[in-house]
């Protein structure tokens, strides 16, 4: 039976003529067995350089505009591919999210997707044509261009899946998948086969800039089975399994970690219900993310109260301390930004206790001293001094024989 596909082609696998021309094969070939949408991203650094270009009559253009401006490269893409299908004789069709009614909210430059009218996209299949649709762009209700934010091609091939019912989403980029670690600390590291979506949410969160997290979000949100693979080289990539067939996936899958991150803790807190919320409350009311939150043990009545949050948030610190201090008593605010958090992946966390014990004996045997542990369902993230993360993410790696 045919299987519908969607293709999506970032932007260095569009990059040049010749790099089109390959993607082109790689359609192609598809196309003999199943049946194939493609969604395309800008040719390599033409965002940025419409950006640039954005700038020319002042620093902050008109919102409007500056989408109606940078959604742009898509369409050269889109064209140009088109073109090069047709000249291998096949029947290609480039076009706009306007054109196939791709519906966002009206917030420029980071718009959601509402939804997509997929009669469009059944005619053009249905004449035979395989559709190049830009990636990255939509169309208000009220006929505006909106672009999803950088890096927005990817939710748009995995929204034209969902709403395709596709039984997989290609993306297709300039790496052969997703490695167990950066395979700049570990030269070792593994690229792996399958990984499940939420384990992917996790390890994506490390900055790994091979697929937008909102893409992987509204993957598993719809269930569509997405595949990051090459269009550089032949192999098969890593496919990001939904929950429900994660069985051959490791154990553990990868260790992840995460440098710009501050540590605050406020001493001497007294020790009574409410602290936490008095606390963490006028941080989320300025919609700061607090990640590992610990509380000592209470000694005489008063206790230490320390949390994570991104160093790109600090600025909002000094505001948060203001509204704290009407409601609570501490001795002092400690900040430290040389910190990291390393964390292990895996849905094996779930079920073995063993997978700590055996982190914390191998960290200690380097003299690797953790600040803070935090654990969820299928990740294990230890807080630890910026100057031994390399060494964690090795000796990690090393543990739990991610190599292998
Ligand atoms: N061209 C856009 C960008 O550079 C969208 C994308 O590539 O996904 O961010
Ligand atoms: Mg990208």
């Amino acid at each position: 039976m045919q299987q519908v596909i969607v293709q999506k082609f970032g932007g260095t696998s569009v990059g040049s003529g010749e790099r089109i021309a390959a993607v082109a094969e790689i359609i192609k070939n598809e196309a003999e067995i199943n049946t194939v949408v493609v969604v395309v991203s800008a040719m390599a650094g033409e965002t940025d350089r419409l950006i640039e270009l954005s700038k020319l009559f002042g620093d902050n253009p008109n919102t409007r505009e500056f989408d109606a401006l940078i959604s742009t490269g898509e369409k050269v893409s889109a064209s140009l591919l088109a073109m090069a299908l047709n000249s291998l004789g096949l029947k290609a069709k480039s076009y706009s999210a306007a054109q196939v009614s791709l519906k966002t909210t009206s917030n420029f430059s980071k718009a959601k997707i509402l939804d997509i009218d997929k009669t469009k996209m059944e005619e053009i299949l249905a004449d035979g044509s395989i559709p190049i649709i830009t990636g990255f762009q939509g169309i208000t209700e009220t006929g505006e261009v909106t672009t999803l934010g950088r890096g927005g091609s990817d939710t748009t091939a995995v929204a034209i899946a969902a709403s395709l019912k596709a039984n997989r989403c290609d993306i297709y980029t300039d790496v052969d998948g997703i490695y167990t670690t950066d395979p700049r600390i570990v030269p070792n590291a593994k690229k792996l086969d399958a990984i499940s979506m939420e384990g992917m949410l996790e390890l994506a969160g490390q900055g790994a800039k091979v697929i937008q997290i909102r893409a992987v979000e509204f993957a598993n949100k719809f269930k569509v089975p997405v595949r990051v693979l090459s269009s550089f080289s032949s192999g098969t990539g890593t496919m990001i399994t939904l929950e429900n067939d994660t069985m051959e996936n490791a154990e553990i899958s990868g260790i992840a970690f995460q440098t710009d991150q501050t540590k605050v803790t406020f001493t001497a807190v007294e020790d009574t219900p409410g602290i936490a919320s008095k606390i963490l409350g006028p941080l989320s009311e300025l919609d700061m993310k607090v990640d590992v939150i610990v509380q000592n043990v209470g000694i005489e009545g008063k206790t230490d109260f320390t949390f994570t949050i991104a160093t790109e948030e600090k600025s909002l610190l000094d505001e948060a301390i203001n509204n704290i201090q009407k409601s609570i008593n501490y001795k002092e605010v400690i900040i430290d930004d040389e910190i990291a958090k390393v964390s292990i992946v895996g849905v094996g966390i779930r079920s073995h206790a063993g997978v700590a014990a055996k982190a914390f004996q191998a960290l200690s045997e380097n003299e690797i001293n953790i600040g803070m542990i935090s654990t969820s369902e299928i990740k294990l993230t230890l807080v630890i001094k910026k100057d031994d993360l390399e060494k964690a993410v090795k000796v990690l790696h090393d543990v739990f024989e991610l190599d292998k």
